[in-house]
């Protein structure tokens, strides 16, 4: 039983050099998390060796007597975590789940209505080259120009005009709440079945300190790997039983052969996790972060640097920094903080004058950094760092201090030597 260092020390040096990265550095990409011990350790479990096409009790192969418990754990924790009667952990990804969670409710050619994505919506909204915009009829609502909210008008509006079959509500870039009861009444009145796609936002769903979609959706879709920090996977729920037929045809055998068992144990472990008291508390401190960051990045000094935050705040895990008044783009913003030492993408803003390679935005969340420990303190440091790293000119050795002092005080996955 040769070990990675042995079998292949040059990929083992990889993932040192990885592990080392993330000691280092503060990540604040806002899709980004870091999965517990435990989900590790059931992502690199023997559970990977097992093909168990098929569902609990149903399945196509033998010797499933163990994954089928480990998958049923999985099923029962994530419909009381989130209170759905219906339940697929097996989607490989959240972009899986949405293409099968669409394959179940309508037929290729069918309209379905999104969030633009050059305003905050995902590929799997709608996006010309991807699936969802190959095969379905496409129409999208965008942000208002002014406030840069989604306005249910609008969305009415666009509703009426297009008729889809499936409306989505749901976001990868935009720092308020969605309001699931009007979408619900607008898919009503078309006719449409409306799908919630919480990929960001589930873990402060989970902790109750976001509205939860599931009662107001046909169809509710998650990864399990953002503020939910689980295994990298997708989730499918629904609030009845009426289409969990479809559903469960629609992923095996409509888009997966095998699921991933392995990463099912390790979507088990973190829906467990994700019932407890630390897990509120993070999710607390991860909504509070990005309220400090927002608020610092809207001070003075940031306004007179050309630098806002768009909506003006956040309800939720990050900040969407607005850089069209600021010297520096977005690409050279995100340079700048890896420079520091803070890992952010940039981000294009509604309407954007920039191009998308260079855009004129930083998204920036703090699930990550809540789940290594900090607090309101942490935050105000890191947000400070951030504002002057955004100035014009800035001390980079400086910055990049207190950016180690930070990461030193909140050792990451203590104990492992490799992974
Ligand atoms: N849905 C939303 C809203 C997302 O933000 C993402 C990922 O960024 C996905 C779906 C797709 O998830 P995955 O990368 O697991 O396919």
């Amino acid at each position: 039983q040769t070990s990675l260092a042995d079998a292949d020390p040059e990929l083992a040096a990889v993932l040192g050099q990885e592990l080392g990265r993330q000691r280092g550095t503060l990540e604040m990409i806002a899709s980004e998390n870091f999965a517990p011990r435990a989900v590790l350790e059931a992502q690199g479990s023997v559970l990977t060796n097992k093909y168990a096409e098929g569902y609990p009790g149903k399945r196509y192969y033998g010797g499933c007597e163990y994954v089928d418990v480990a998958e049923e754990l999985a099923l029962s924790r994530v419909k009381s975590l989130f209170g759905a009667e219906y339940a697929n952990v097996q989607p490989h990804s959240g972009a899986q789940a949405n293409a099968a969670a669409m394959h179940a409710l309508i037929r290729h050619g069918d309209g379905i209505l999104g969030l633009e994505l050059a305003h905050g919506g995902h590929l799997t909204h709608g996006m010309k080259i991807n699936f969802s915009g190959r095969l379905y009829d496409v129409a999208a609502y965008g942000v208002d120009p002014k406030t840069f909210l989604v306005d249910m008008d609008v969305v009415r509006e666009k509703a009426l005009a297009h008729r889809p079959k499936l409306i989505v509500a749901g976001w990868s870039a935009y720092p308020r709440q969605l309001d699931f009861a009007a979408f619900r009444a607008i898919a009503d009145e078309v006719g449409a079945y409306l799908m919630v796609d919480m990929a960001h936002f589930a873990g402060l769903v989970a902790a109750g300190l976001h509205p939860n979609p599931v009662p107001y959706a046909h169809v509710t879709t998650s990864t399990t790997h953002k503020t939910l920090a689980g295994p990298r996977g997708g989730i499918i729920l629904a609030n009845s039983d009426e289409h969990a037929k479809k559903f469960q045809s629609a992923v095996f055998p409509g888009q997966q052969g095998g699921p991933l068992m392995h990463v099912i144990a390790g979507k088990a472990a973190a829906f467990k996790i994700a019932h407890g008291e630390e897990f509120k508390d993070r999710q607390a401190r991860t909504l509070r972060g990005a309220k400090i960051l927002a608020e610092r990045l809207t001070a003075e000094d940031a306004t007179k640097a050309g630098i806002s935050v768009l909506t003006g705040g956040t309800d939720v895990h990050l900040v969407l920094v607005d850089l069209r008044e600021s010297t520096l783009d977005g690409q050279q913003a995100e340079d700048r903080l890896h420079e520091i030492g803070i890992t952010v993408n940039r981000n294009a803003v509604p309407f954007d004058p920039r191009p998308p390679m260079v855009t004129s935005g930083l998204r920036i969340g703090t699930p990550a950094l809540a789940t290594r420990g900090f607090g309101d303190e942490q935050f105000t440091e890191v947000a400070d760092v951030i504002a002057a790293a955004l100035q014009p000119t800035c001390d980079v050795d400086a910055l990049r201090k207190r950016v180690d002092a930070l990461a030193a005080d909140f050792p990451l996955y203590e104990g492992l030597e490799s992974w």
